[in-house]
């Protein structure tokens, strides 16, 4: 049973799993298999040892019965010789007398009785007379006549001279009514005729005796029968043995053929026709009278050791095979778990060997031990060259030593640092990549090896170089733009704040330019621009600031100036207005322009940019106002900017609870499929006296009053009221985006709250798209990183919105868990006309791709714009091509009149919203 089922369930095993390689599968087939035949083996063993040890049982069986029937053949030859020789003597002494001529009845009588106290089997001696009438022996000549003339030993003994011994059936005694034999013999006269008879007989329990004495086993038999196989005795302990009556010749065919073929001694095997046992026999004749013995031993008895042996070798076996079985499966187990291991372990070489990542891989001591192919195509270096060295081989110049050590500091602090690196290759070329090294460590916590992955970012690196350059320059001046003024504005702030110093700002705007574009062309236009930038340069100092804000708007700041703003504004005011009112020789034309000036000063007239520049432009509408050509400096007065602030702050506080603030949804259309896919949440506030003030305007003062967390909370929750609601009219897939302040990502629980909003309204996480300006997210890079993580795993996604107009690496940005761009709307706004532009959108889109971010272009205003960016592979559109923003119901109204068909989206959207609602801000 158990060496059919192991094997079995082992093939069953290899088959059921089509997982297991085909060599492998092989293998393990033929370890069952061996296993297998080793079992069979064994119990082959086994049963071979057996066998032949039960043919040696049986031939000592054999032996046994053979050796026991001759010993009974002797004695019981030995018993009827001693019988024959009693009788034998009783004739001698009849004869004697008859030879004597003197027959005395009373002497042979009295010898008669001799031989019977002699020999106290033999019962009822009896001599009789020729006609065979007793005449001597017990009870003979009491006066009673016995005629012994009809009885078959007498007539015998009559008949045949040679008779001899004669012993007959066996018969019922008429004197003492037990079964006996009678054994006779006949004595003559002188001459030698027939004299009479002498008879004894023998009751059948002796020679029942005899065979008892005689030990075969518990379940042995011996047994006596005639000539003619009739029962004489039979000896047997067998419990199931039952009584055979005497004289029965029931006995097995294989003994009656033996018997019948003349035989006088042989052994034969049959089951016994009395008790069904299954036994070994032997029989012999006896020579002096026609008996037969026969001893028989049970298979039971002469098998019982052998039987002991069976249970011991299967025993035995079952062990071994048991043992090889446990072996083969715990081998099978191994086996598959080392391949399993070797397999795991030529993968990850195949990963080490092919990743597109450079891979370095140091011991504790920062030796080199293993590097890539990519790592040898990345630095130049052969393995050969490094391997044994130490990774500062690589340093470059570019790095510095308190970079490297800051590395180290990280290192030992939380056994891992990502970030940026400047390597130098073998070819001298310095490059830029991205790095992450962690430690291993062992089972006991030792540092055993460090492992460095990298990607060259070169490509990626000047791509971002490009996108802000361009985001930050001018094309047609080359002069930094607003974004860039800003940054440096900043920086130079924080200097003059640090030393104590003032800034002069002056904001310059060339008089009557509109009139020169519309009249000449822009090229012309341009031309006088390029030329205004190149005097403006020409001017100032090398630390000095000189930007175009747009248009014919240029901002010169003057740094370094002590506590001599005013007066070097001054100077430098009335430089300007003589240089930039010198005639503009462009393209065979003559042209004439003057500045006018307005002038703020850091810190007296704003203490941070945007209040500066606001201040600066402010003296300027005044110097225009004044009659152009001059420049104005700021004055409190002149800034009403501070007063309204006010009045927002005040009309701020609780305008939620009049119900004055509420929200407009711009459609975001999917390009691949036209359909729209999102809306953006923008907010409006109508205040009951100014009426629509637009968010750019009071979301600044509801920022720097500190009230934008509660209105930042009620603009997440309405919007996704409203979301939760189109999705149930059957918009289902459909998603709300909402714009972030700073300060609301510096709340700790926002990413609750956020949850605890989707879940009041039963949305998914994808409902909701947060969307956060690069300068946000690069406020505080851990914090909000860790924050935006924790948003994302509610499945929100999160956007990064006027992309292109900060600063940020995208390298770091790479570190949040963004979904998507929003391209700027001021690079959408020109895209077909300023390659300036196209080629800002072309790299955001095409790097966003490659970091697996999606982009969405915002301000889209005509089917050229649409067509150019789905050329430029971006994925969403927003704008008033599409639709302006619009209130909640006109947006229901918008969504229910949308086409199936994708293809008719588009089309059908821009016909949608011209017909809807205008925008009223
Ligand atoms: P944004 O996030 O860049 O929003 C897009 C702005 O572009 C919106 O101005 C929208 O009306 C306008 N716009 C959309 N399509 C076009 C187009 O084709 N052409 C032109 N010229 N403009 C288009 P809006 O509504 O005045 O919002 C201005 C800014 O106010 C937003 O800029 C956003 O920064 C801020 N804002 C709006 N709502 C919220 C708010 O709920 N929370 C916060 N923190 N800021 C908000
Ligand atoms: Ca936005
Ligand atoms: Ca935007």
């Amino acid at each position: 049973m158990f060496t059919i089922r192991l094997p079995m369930a082992m093939f069953e095993a290899v088959n059921a799993s089509p997982a297991v390689p085909r060599s492998q599968r092989r293998t393990r087939a033929m370890l069952v298999l061996v296993a297998a035949l080793s079992a069979l083996l064994f119990f082959a063993l086994g049963a071979h040892v057996l066998h032949n040890s039960r043919g040696q049982y049986e031939q000592r069986a054999e032996l046994l019965t053979q050796n026991l029937a001759q010993a009974l053949q002797h004695s019981v030859t030995a018993n009827i010789e001693k019988i024959d020789m009693a009788l034998g003597s009783i004739v001698e002494h009849a004869e004697q007398q008859l030879r004597r001529n003197h027959q005395d009845l009373d002497e042979l009588g009295a010898y008669i009785a001799s031989q019977s106290a002699r020999r106290p089997e033999l019962e009822g001696i009896r001599v009789t007379d020729a006609a065979g009438i007793g005449i001597a022996g017990p009870g003979m000549r009491d006066g009673h006549r016995y005629d012994f003339s009809d009885r078959e030993w007498f007539i015998v003994q009559r008949e045949h001279r040679q008779a001899g011994l004669h012993m007959s059936n066996p018969l019922v005694s008429k004197v003492a009514g037990r079964w006996i034999v009678s054994f006779s013999r006949r004595y003559n006269r002188p001459d030698g005729s027939f004299a009479g008879g002498v008879s004894a007989a023998v009751p059948l329990e002796y020679f029942m005796h005899q065979l008892k004495t005689v030990n075969v086993g518990p379940h042995g038999v011996v047994t006596l029968r005639d000539a003619r196989l009739g029962l004489i005795a039979r000896a047997s302990n067998a419990p199931s043995a039952r009584h055979e009556p005497v004289g029965s010749t029931q006995v097995s065919q294989s003994l009656r053929a033996l018997v019948g073929s003349g035989a006088q001694q042989a052994s034969y095997q049959a089951i016994s026709t009395l008790d069904g046992v299954q036994r070994r026999y032997s029989f012999r004749r006896l020579s002096v009278v026609p008996l037969i013995v026969i001893v028989g031993a049970s298979e039971e008895d002469y098998l019982a050791d052998w039987h002991g042996e069976v249970w011991f070798v299967a025993g035995l076996c079952a062990a071994i095979v048991l043992l090889y079985g446990a072996g083969s499966l715990l081998l099978w187990r191994a086996l598959g778990q080392t391949r399993r291991a070797h397999r795991r372990i030529e993968l990850l070489a195949k990963v080490f060997e092919y990743s597109g990542e450079a891979i370095m891989v140091t011991d504790h001591e920062h030796r080199i031990i293993e590097v890539n192919p990519a790592f040898v195509k990345q630095s130049g270096y052969q393995p050969h060259e490094i391997i044994g060295q130490f990774p500062s081989l690589l340093d470059s110049p570019r790095t510095t030593q308190a970079e490297r050590d800051a590395i180290s500091h990280a290192m030992h602090r939380h056994g891992l640092w990502r970030g940026e690196l400047w390597d130098r290759a073998k070819d001298g070329r310095d490059y830029p990549k991205w790095l992450s090294i962690s430690e291993v460590r062992d089972t006991d916590g030792a540092v055993t090896h460090y492992i460095a992955n990298s990607i060259d970012i070169t490509d990626r690196k000047q791509a971002e170089d490009r996108i802000r350059h361009l985001a930050h320059h001018d094309t047609l001046t080359q002069l930094p733009n607003r974004v860039l003024l800003h940054g440096r504005l900043e920086q130079a702030m924080a200097v003059a704040r640090r030393e104590g110093g003032e800034l002069a700002m002056l904001f310059i705007d060339m008089d009557r330019f509109k009139n020169i574009n519309d009249t000449l062309g822009h090229p012309v236009g341009d031309g006088l621009l390029v030329e205004v930038g190149r005097r403006l340069v020409a001017l100032v100092r090398e630390s000095d600031i000189v930007a175009r804000l747009g248009g014919d708007e240029f901002v010169l700041v003057l740094t370094g100036l002590g506590s001599e703003g005013s007066q070097a504004a001054s100077t430098v005011a009335a430089k300007v207005i003589a240089e930039l009112g010198r005639p503009y020789p462009v393209r065979g034309h003559e042209l004439h322009s003057t500045p006018s000036i307005g002038v703020a000063l850091f810190p007296q007239d704003g203490k941070d940019a945007d209040t500066l520049l606001q201040h600066a432009d402010v003296a300027m509408y005044h110097a225009k106002s004044a009659g152009r050509n001059n420049c104005q400096f700021f004055s409190a007065d002149m800034n009403h900017a501070s007063a309204e602030r006010l009045e927002l702050e005040a009309g701020l506080h609780g305008a939620i609870e009049r119900g004055e603030l509420f929200l407009h949804y711009q459609p975001q259309q999917d390009l691949a499929s036209g359909r729209m896919i999102g809306l953006e949440a923008l907010l409006r506030w109508r205040h009951p006296v100014l009426g629509l003030i637009p968010p750019l305007k009071f979301i600044p003062v509801a920022e720097d009053s500190g009230q934008i967390e509660a209105i930042g909370a009620w603009v997440l929750d309405e919007a996704l009221r409203q979301v939760a609601q189109w999705r149930a009219q059957g918009h289902a897939d459909l998603r709300v985006a909402v714009n972030l302040s700073a300060q609301q990502l510096r709340c700790d629980a926002f990413a609750e709250q956020v949850a605890r909003s989707l879940q009041r309204h039963g949305l998914p996480g994808p409902a909701l798209e947060l969307e956060i300006t690069e300068s946000v997210a690069m406020r505080d890079p851990t914090r909000t990183a860790a924050l935006l993580r924790r948003l994302r795993e509610h499945g929100v996604a999160l956007a990064i919105d006027d992309f292109g107009t900060g600063y940020s690496s995208l390298a770091y940005l790479k570190q949040l868990p963004l979904s998507c761009l929003k391209l700027d709307r001021s690079f959408v706004m020109d895209i077909e006309h300023d390659p300036n532009d196209a080629a800002i959108c072309t790299a955001t889109i095409q790097l966003a791709h490659s970091l697996g971010l999606g982009v969405v272009a915002e301000g889209v205003e005509t089917a050229t714009q649409l067509t150019f960016l789905r050329r430029l592979g971006c994925d969403t559109v927003q704008g008033y091509y599409i639709s302006k923003p619009l209130a909640a119901a006109d947006c229901t109204r918008f969504l229910g009149q949308l086409p199936a068909r994708a293809d008719e989206a588009a089309a059908h959207a821009h016909a949608a919203t011209t017909a809807a609602a205008t925008e009223v801000v």
